[in-house]
């Protein structure tokens, strides 16, 4: 595998394969730029079929890590790291003890947390043997805990922002929104929705969490196949990757898509699509920053939840500056903000699609 050559690589600074024979645990973590901090970016665990999708994977999440943090303005580099493995059966506390001597033997220069397929009950077990890990339990009132929430409330603010840009409307009452994945984020961003008025069809691989939200929320259920299609204002993916793609975006019918799902984009010529059918693109980075926010003042310590909240509230803002420059410029909103955490990174401009 010629990972240098990948073109996922992108510069990364470090990438590193763990074994531990005692547990079974096979992991890589990939450190993609340490400029602004030490790289954080959450654990994944997923039973990738070749070891090269799990290598593409990393570079890819690790890589979006650091525009994400850049973002964001927190004080943080981009990393990611993945455990081979199915979640359902393969995880053992052993084994994230084993992953959190692999965190550990970096020294710092990653720092780990939950992920898709990982949970706080998880980094309770890798804090063990590491104190490079965030996203562990809070006390109510101190910042940190489940990073799920406070996704979903920079991803509501961000709603707001793009409603406002694409629509000119100031409140939700009435919006129809279409969310994909009612998991983690998923669930809490539609009780957040239905607060404000925003009328919901939601679609789940899993019937119970979309009986669940139909119940609380009054949202519509609509079969997964057609939840990206529906004719909406928002399409709110939350489950997903890549779900934006030549295939995909001639069925859409939203006016904006805006969701907490990371990589939504399968190429970046896909942002071009979108921006040719008049669809407003919140970039998911962007949008989905609430939880690293959340996981930066926990990983800093001494903040209160009220200080995450306050740095998530500048999410909407950042969006619309990115909105405003994408359409000064007749550029994608996602080659914007691309640029734009580029620039903070001190990155030479990649290779811009528009
Ligand atoms: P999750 O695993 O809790 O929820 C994902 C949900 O999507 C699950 O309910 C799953 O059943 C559903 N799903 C899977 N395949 C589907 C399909 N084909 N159609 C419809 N539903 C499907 O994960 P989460 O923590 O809610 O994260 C959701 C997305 O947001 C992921 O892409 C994640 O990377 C991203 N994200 C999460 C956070 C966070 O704080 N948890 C932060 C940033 C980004």
């Amino acid at each position: 595998m010629e990972i240098f050559d990948m073109r996922e690589f992108d510069a990364h600074e470090l990438v590193v394969f763990g074994h531990d024979a005692a547990t079974g645990l096979r992991a890589i973590i990939a450190v993609h730029s340490t400029a602004l901090g030490p790289a954080a970016g959450g654990c994944r665990m997923w039973p990738y079929a070749t070891t090269a999708e799990a290598v593409a994977d990393v570079l890819r999440l690790s890589r979006s890590m650091s525009y994400k943090n850049a973002m964001a303005g927190v004080p943080l580099g981009g990393g990611k790291s993945v455990i081979i493995g199915e979640a359902r059966k393969a995880k053992t506390p052993e084994l994230f003890e084993a992953f959190g001597r692999l965190v550990d033997s970096l020294g710092g220069r990653y720092v780990t947390a939950e992920d898709v397929g990982t949970t706080t009950a998880d980094m309770a077990h890798v804090a063990r043997t590491t104190r490079y890990v965030a996203g562990l339990g809070a006390a109510p009132g101190v910042a940190g805990g489940d990073p799920g929430p406070k996704t979903a409330l920079g991803v509501l603010l961000g709603i707001k922002a793009a409603v406002k840009f694409r629509l000119g409307r100031t409140d939700l009452a009435g919006v129809t929104v279409a969310v994909q994945g009612v998991g983690g984020v998923g669930y809490h961003l539609c009780g957040m929705l239905a607060a404000e008025g925003a009328v919901l069809s939601v679609a789940d691989v899993r019937p119970a969490a979309v009986q669940r939200v139909c119940e609380e929320f009054k949202a519509r259920a609509v079969a997964v196949d057609d939840v990206l299609a529906l004719d909406v204002d928002v399409l709110a993916p939350c489950a997903l990757g890549a779900v934006l793609n030549s295939h995909s975006i001639p069925r859409l019918r939203a006016r904006i898509v805006a969701g907490a799902a990371n990589n939504q984009l399968a190429q970046g010529q896909d942002g071009v699509a979108l921006h040719s059918a008049g669809i407003l693109y919140a970039p998911d980075y962007v949008i989905n920053a609430g939880g690293i926010i959340s996981v930066a003042r926990e990983y800093q310590g001494g903040a209160t939840e009220a200080h995450v909240i306050a740095d998530i509230q500048a999410i909407p803002a950042r969006l619309t500056e990115i909105f405003e420059r994408a359409r000064r410029e007749n550029r994608t909103t996602n080659a914007v903000a691309d640029q734009m955490a580029r620039e903070r990174l001190g990155r030479r401009p990649h290779k811009l699609v528009a």
